[in-house]
């Protein structure tokens, strides 16, 4: 039934909506640019969805200037006031909900199944981060304290104007949770999509101007990150950057923001969720099903383009040719299409993302055994667009590009360990720290795993990575990021300040 009613919603988007403009917005004002941002359809090339205006760097002055207006009234609502525009947000997007997964899918390629997941979750973000605030609402109510004659309250400030840049892997659940959170607590924002999903964001940016949303809270400029995002983000007035996206990308932003503080009030703070390379470990006493299926599930949802996509497979000797067996097995099943038609495995987002994964199998084929797949075909059904074989390679050291990198493709590295401590060894032997996943049946091994496997999220027997918002706060360790844990309750806290107020009458 929501199949059917998902099919009717994208020939309605096709016919609606199809080469719609998403304009820059600042201070509720539409802008007209100069350039423009194009998307099409990975799926099938030849389709141009739409458009989205292309910031300038006056764009983003401007809205550095006008979201610093809008902070001083901003900042003097109640947190149950800016939390109504977050829970009517919330609403609405429910209401559109089809309309938004429609055109992910013809903007990113992502199926029905993992669309519909998404959006969910960005409804979620919005009544968690609303619900959430109003622990803190008031000055210092239930946190007042007695000491020694005195009276101690706790109030929590917004910082200012911040910057969120963000990636098109989750074109509205991160695109929403990054900016629901800081203005929620009283921040302003100026928001940067990926030039991949400037639409979507535009759609969301529509929704909450729909709520309520007062001119100048949330400024929409949509643009190339190495010129307005760099400008943004290395500018002086911009108080905190939240950034989601590649780890190489992540480090630079945090290397430059530092550059230009001199002089300032303030220390920028910068929140960075980066990319993974997560292992799934599966011993002897693993049940089969259970892991296979979180192999091909972790692995190839939405082609392997998730920071928690499972890109490690690390299979302990005894039952490594059993288990990859039934791996390639499955994944050689999966079905390769459009979103459209929900067919499990999808093209990838873009030419570049394309070059790169095919570039990978390259190197796959040379470091390891091609198990399954290793073409990147470029077209499907007749259909040109990024499409790239579910590739599975075996046989790869631990030590091998294909076993350290981001590949953030339908691509999965196999790797066998002697026994699990090994195992677990190798699942730790990269920079990363993101997701982690444990098949087996033996307890001790997974409290082992469970102190000493170095990650954020980490998943035991279970099918699907991912995150429940309120349930699992999502965020990783080392390269992986700053682990500020969005869907958490110390998510929120990234976003103030606190001031300690003693008072003695
Ligand atoms: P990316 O790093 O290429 O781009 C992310 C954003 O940064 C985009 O909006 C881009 O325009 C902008 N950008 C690029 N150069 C910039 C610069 N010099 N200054 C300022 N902004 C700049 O990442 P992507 O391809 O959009 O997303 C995929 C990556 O994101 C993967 O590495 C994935 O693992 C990671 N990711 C991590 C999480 C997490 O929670 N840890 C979640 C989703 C995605």
């Amino acid at each position: 039934e929501n199949v059917q009613a998902y099919q009717t919603a994208l020939t309605k988007v096709r016919a609606e909506q199809l080469g719609r403009h998403f304009p820059v917005i600042i201070d509720g004002q539409e802008r007209q640019t100069e350039g423009k941002l194009v998307s099409t359809n990975p799926c099938d090339t030849s389709e141009v969805v739409g458009s989205t205006g292309k910031a300038s760097i006056q764009d983003a002055e401007d809205a550095l200037n006008g979201a610093w207006t809008a902070f001083e009234s901003w900042k003097t609502w109640t947190m149950d006031a800016r939390a109504r525009v977050l829970l009517k947000a919330a609403a609405i997007l429910k209401r559109r909900r089809l309309e938004a997964c429609a055109l992910m899918t013809l903007e990113v390629g992502k199926n029905y199944a993992e669309a519909d997941v998404e959006v969910a979750e960005g409804i979620d973000f919005l009544e968690y981060y609303a619900r959430e605030a109003m622990k803190y609402e008031g000055f210092g109510a239930a946190e007042t304290t007695w000491f020694d004659g005195e009276e101690n309250g706790l109030m929590y400030l917004p910082l200012g104007v911040g910057v969120s840049i963000s990636p098109w892997n989750f074109p509205c659940a991160i695109f929403l949770g990054m900016l629901a959170a800081p203005i929620v607590v009283g921040n302003t924002m100026i928001v940067k999509p990926a030039e991949d999903s400037g639409m979507i964001a535009g759609l969301m940016i529509e929704i909450l101007i729909e709520a309520g949303l007062p001119a100048g809270v949330v400024q929409f400029l949509p643009g190339v990150g190495e010129e307005v995002g760099e400008y943004l983000t290395t500018h002086a007035r911009t108080r905190f950057i939240t950034f989601t996206g590649s780890r190489n990308v992540g480090l630079h932003i945090n290397e430059v923001a530092a550059r230009h503080q001199k002089g300032q009030k303030f220390i920028k703070r910068v929140i960075m969720e980066l990319g993974g390379k997560d292992a799934l470990i599966i011993d002897e006493t693993a049940d089969p099903e259970v892991a296979v299926t979180a192999a091909v599930q972790g692995g190839f949802g939405f082609n392997g383009q998730k920071c928690s996509a499972m890109s490690r497979l690390i299979v302990v000797d005894s039952v490594y040719d059993d288990i990859v067996g039934q791996f390639v097995e499955r994944v050689g099943r999966l079905k390769v299409g459009t979103g459209e038609e929900n067919a499990a495995v999808t093209a990838v987002v873009n030419q570049e993302s394309f070059d790169k994964v095919s570039s990978y199998l390259e190197i796959g084929g040379s470091e390891g055994k091609v198990l399954l797949g290793g073409e990147a075909t470029g077209e499907q059904g007749g259909l040109t667009g990024h499409y790239v074989q579910p590739t599975i390679i075996g046989d790869l050291d631990a030590q091998s590009r294909m076993a350290q990198e981001e590949i953030f493709g339908p691509v999965v590295s196999v790797l066998r360990a002697r026994d699990w401590a090994h195992a677990l060894e190798i699942a730790n032997s990269t920079e990363y720290g993101l997701t982690g996943g444990v098949c087996s049946r033996d307890r001790a091994r997974l409290e082992q795993a469970r102190r000493e496997f170095e990650v954020g999220n980490l998943y035991f027997n279970r099918k699907i990575t991912g995150a429940i918002v309120g349930v699992q706060p999502f965020g990783g360790y080392n390269m992986s990021g700053t682990d500020s844990k969005a869907g958490g309750p110390e998510y929120l806290g990234n976003f103030m300040q606190l001031k300690a107020v003693t008072e003695r009458w």
